[in-house]
């Protein structure tokens, strides 16, 4: 468990032009030369994996932040990728499953967590999807992964999870299957 802090991000010079932000209001920045620069929560995704007998797909975290706590598979969008696209490239680089093996994204709600990145507080602002595995399938954790293993949804317990968007996102589920 940690808190979400406002978004405050560690931004010096223009990224145009290199010189010095004269102004900020509030997450927008303007240079000397006007170059106006927003700074927003970076995207990223997760997914919550159930298998035919209703068992969520829990991993542990291979890295820092984190390293160890309980978590879904996901992650950043890279570059200018849609949040469907990572969500299902985090899933099949975390966990080997494909998206062929499941049904189509659905959206359960976004969430803002922060994110300790070499020594700097990211805002992040994740969306969570609900997917339906069609049949029985063994993970193979890789990447950010460490661990695998499915976890019957009546005995998740969200708060165990690392970030905040997640447990909401869990909490929502639960709630809805109660
Ligand atoms: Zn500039």
């Amino acid at each position: 468990m940690h808190t979400v802090p406002a978004l405050n991000i560690d931004m010096n010079y223009c990224r145009r032009c290199g010189s010095a932000f004269v102004q900020q209001n509030k997450h927008v920045f303007t240079c000397a030369n006007n170059h106006v620069i927003y700074a927003n929560a970076s995207p990223a995704t997760a997914a919550i994996i159930v298998n035919p007998a209703n068992e969520v797909l829990v991993i542990k975290r291979a890295i820092e932040p984190g390293k160890g706590a309980y978590d879904l598979p996901g992650g950043f969008c890279d570059g200018a990728e849609t949040l469907e696209d990572a969500t299902k490239r985090e899933i099949a680089e975390e966990v080997g499953i494909t998206s062929d093996m499941y049904t189509e994204l659905k959206f359960v709600c976004s969430g803002i967590d922060n994110y300790d990145l070499a020594g700097e507080v990211l805002a992040v602002c994740a969306a969570v999807f609900y997917v339906k595995l069609h049949n029985y399938v063994t993970p193979k954790p890789d990447d950010d992964a460490a661990e695998a293993f499915f976890v019957p949804l009546t005995a998740v317990q969200p708060e165990e999870f690392y970030f905040p968007a997640l447990q909401k996102a869990l909490a929502i589920i639960k709630r809805q299957q109660s």
